[in-house]
């Protein structure tokens, strides 16, 4: 064996121990990654179940039903234009003119907290 294939066979080594490495940070994020789901999974089941649980007592209380119910969720899903089982958030007007996404606390223009808008717009 020649220096060269030497020289050759070391860097396959050192290459085959960085694939290695970097295959195990994969695998590494990739369990981090469904731990994480898993809890997204779980808090959703329990709102979910906390959701369905605080409409029968207002159902209860109130005499409202699943048709004022299904009524309400078609209003507010076509609120933004779109039927499509969800509510796109909304910009908001800072004073100095821009437009606010409903996500951010401040202006990105002027820092100048917005308006206030619905709780739901800032999940
Ligand atoms: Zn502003």
């Amino acid at each position: 064996m020649g220096l060269y294939d030497l020289h050759q066979t070391n860097q396959i080594r050192k290459t085959r121990a960085m694939v290695n490495s970097a295959s195990d940070d994969m695998l590494a994020a990739k369990r981090q990654t469904n731990y994480e789901l898993d809890g997204v999974d779980q808090r959703i089941e329990r709102l979910t179940l906390i959701c369905e649980a605080m409409w029968q007592l207002v159902c209860e209380t109130t005499g409202l039903t699943d048709e004022h119910l299904a009524y309400k969720l078609d209003q507010l899903d076509v609120s933004d234009g779109r039927r499509d089982m969800k509510r796109q958030k909304t910009s908001t007007p800072c004073s100095c003119g821009a437009m606010v996404p409903a996500k951010s606390l401040l202006c990105q223009f002027c820092g100048a907290e917005p308006p206030p808008r619905s709780v739901f717009d800032t999940i």
